[in-house]
């Protein structure tokens, strides 16, 4: 079975230390009651419950997978108890509005909250999770008399809350969507089409599902401008808070898929289906960015949960397992970390893992400040960074966690491939993260397209001061000389390849298409290269010389020549531009000629 435990102290330095989290709020003027101590204790009680709750039903929940009969979905054994337990610890009330009975709590805590449950069990995770941020979208968009019918209920956890985009023609391009909206009568609209893929859109966990629905209205616009967003209820709710008739929509199937076996993945079938507008007609794509921006970041994080495990267990393994002689030993055989090549597989994925992690931590941060500080132009510039790392967490984490998740299972050989140690749940459970929330392909063209092109780099000036900054601090520190030249020619080849784009790719989405993912990988490497030389800054600022210092000392550098290396490749194949892969005729794809 696959090891876990929380990585407590890192997150601890990350919150306090790093980013120092009590202080950020104190300038901000809210969540006053937040402190150290509040923020370690939820930290451990979230590690408790999880890995004593989640962790032991995470293999049994593959196994034996959702099923589904006669439009009903049972969850695995022991789901449903998990579930109980999950709300009676108040757990489904985090991050949510007080006036609904919510705790709000620093995002860069409820972020590392929810890597934890996703490390323990991300089939379990994406329950309340996707309830949580359903919860958000309501309390933002939605009329008073809506959040007063189901905001309570939700922010309790006994009612659950569902995003329904995707159609079977209708994916990545959203403006294809044939859901329609019809009005009956006034503030209600009937809701027919059918939503695949849709992630707890049916299950035994709580006593009514919340769907948040794309639809378009009679004479909508062509495209995403004509897409509106409702609110449609399984049951309808009773005036006292108990749910009442059931509303036509059905569960039609759930998908076998490669992973994430415990989680529900439902088709929907509405069929003249009650649903209230949420937001103005024809805005519905705007509202749900809200629920999809933090879907985005919690993607991201699946990923980094479950890299972690696969860590974690890895490195358990290298330690104990014993192959192979290192040179001048004297043993019969020497455990495998002994082995460089072994060695090489941790220190990337270590140093990759934990370098992300800080990413999610700098976006928590900026959330809070996007969100809550008194000056303007702070919260703009928070949200304009915010806004260029969220596709960055989502696909570069991502990417990184399911090479990760692979390297891990490389560590333990055969015994990685066999179902006993786990490692393969973590590959297959991994991958999704890469494909749903939008793909990490379409990610990358946010990127390079919406956030950088479009606002002619407002929000890339904002990101690279603040990167500076980053480096500036951590070229004051004695002994990061080295590290500080790495990242900064890093740094100085990121602006030079962002300012050509910025001059020759506006008009061309070619070469947008092109080297967007390449762009992606290469700011998201420098950026954690810059929050590596942060750590490293603070862990000697400290004073303090434990092994815990070293070894953010170790992966900083490691990160800094090992990952940064990857750099020159991704300049050279941004440079290239779009003609290489344009330039091949549609013809030479034919399948019976192709070169393969
Ligand atoms: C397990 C699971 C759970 C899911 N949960 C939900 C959910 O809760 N709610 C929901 O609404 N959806 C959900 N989805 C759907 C998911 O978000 C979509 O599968 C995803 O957005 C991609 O859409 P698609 O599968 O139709 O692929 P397509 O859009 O057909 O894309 C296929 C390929 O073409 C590429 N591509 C597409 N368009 C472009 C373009 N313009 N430029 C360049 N490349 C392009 C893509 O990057 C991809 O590589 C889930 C899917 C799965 C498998």
């Amino acid at each position: 079975m696959a090891s876990y435990q929380a990585p407590l102290q890192f997150m601890r330095f990350l919150l306090h230390d790093v980013f120092k989290t009590e202080d950020a709020l104190k300038s901000m003027d809210v969540m006053e009651d937040f402190n150290v101590e509040l923020m370690d204790a939820i930290l451990d009680e979230a590690a408790n419950f999880s890995q004593q709750v989640l962790f032991p039903i995470n293999q049994s929940g593959d196994a034996q997978g959702c099923t589904f009969k006669d439009g009903v979905v049972t969850t695995p054994d022991g789901f449903k108890e998990a579930y109980q337990q999950f709300i009676n610890g108040g757990w489904s009330a985090l991050g949510c509005s007080e006036e609904f009975g919510g705790q709000p709590v620093p995002k860069s805590l409820h972020l590392m909250v929810e890597e934890i449950f996703y490390a323990c069990n991300t089939s379990f995770g994406l329950y309340p999770n996707l309830t949580n941020t359903a919860i958000l979208l309501i309390d933002k968009h939605a009329t008073t008399e809506l959040k007063n019918s189901y905001l309570e209920k939700m922010v309790q956890g006994v009612w659950s809350g569902t995003m329904c985009l995707t159609e079977s023609h209708a994916g990545s391009d959203l403006g294809l969507i044939k859901t329609k909206a019809i009005v009956k009568e006034e503030g209600k609209y009937s809701i027919t089409g059918t939503k695949i893929f849709i992630s707890a859109g049916e299950h035994d966990l709580t006593e009514n599902i919340v769907h948040l629905v794309l639809a378009k209205l009679p004479d909508s616009p062509a495209g995403s401008r004509g897409i509106s967003l409702f609110l449609v209820p399984k049951f309808f709710p009773e005036t006292d808070g108990s749910i009442g008739e059931r509303n036509n929509v059905q569960c039609g199937s759930i998908e076998h898929k490669m992973g994430i076996n415990a989680q529900a993945t439902c088709v929907l079938n509405f069929d003249g289906a009650e649903g209230y507008l949420i937001g103005e007609v024809n805005q519905g794509l705007k509202c749900m960015f809200t629920m999809m921006n933090c879907e985005r970041l919690s993607v991201g994080i699946q990923g980094l949960g479950l890299a972690d495990v696969s860590i974690q267990t890895a490195t358990e393994y290298a330690l104990d397992r014993k192959q192979g002689r290192v040179q001048g030993s004297t043993q019969e055989s020497d455990a495998i970390i002994n082995h460089s090549d072994v060695r090489r597989m941790l220190l990337s994925m270590m140093s990759s893992n934990g370098g992300c992690r800080a990413l999610i931590a700098y976006a928590g941060n900026l959330y809070d400040v996007s969100e809550h500080h008194a000056d303007e132009n702070k919260r703009r510039s928070a949200s304009q960074i915010l806004a260029i790392l969220t596709p960055i967490c989502k696909a570069f984490i991502s990417d990184n966690a399911s090479i990760n998740c692979n390297l891990g299972m490389q560590i333990l050989g055969g015994h990685g491939y066999v179902k006993e140690w786990g490692m393969e749940q973590l590959v297959r459970d991994v991958r999704i993260t890469q494909i749903y929330e939008g793909t990490n392909g379409i990610q990358s063209m946010d990127l390079l397209a919406r956030k950088i092109l479009s606002d002619e780099g407002t929000g890339w000036n904002h990101i690279k001061q603040d990167l500076c900054d980053m480096i500036k601090e951590a070229e004051a520190v004695n002994n990061l000389g080295k590290d500080c030249t790495r990242v900064k020619q890093a740094m100085t080849n990121l602006s030079s390849v962002t300012d050509s784009l910025l001059q020759d790719a506006k008009r061309n989405s070619n070469l947008i298409g092109a080297v967007a993912t390449e762009y992606l990988h290469l700011f998201g490497t420098v950026t954690v290269g810059c929050l590596w030389l942060k750590m490293a800054a603070t862990a000697i600022n400290s004073g303090e010389d434990g092994v815990f210092q070293q070894q953010i000392k170790s992966l900083c550098s490691f990160y800094n020549r090992y990952h940064l290396a990857t750099i020159a490749t991704s300049v050279e194949r941004i440079m290239v531009g779009d003609k290489v892969i344009t330039k091949m005729d549609l013809s030479e794809f034919e399948l019976t000629t192709m070169v393969n």
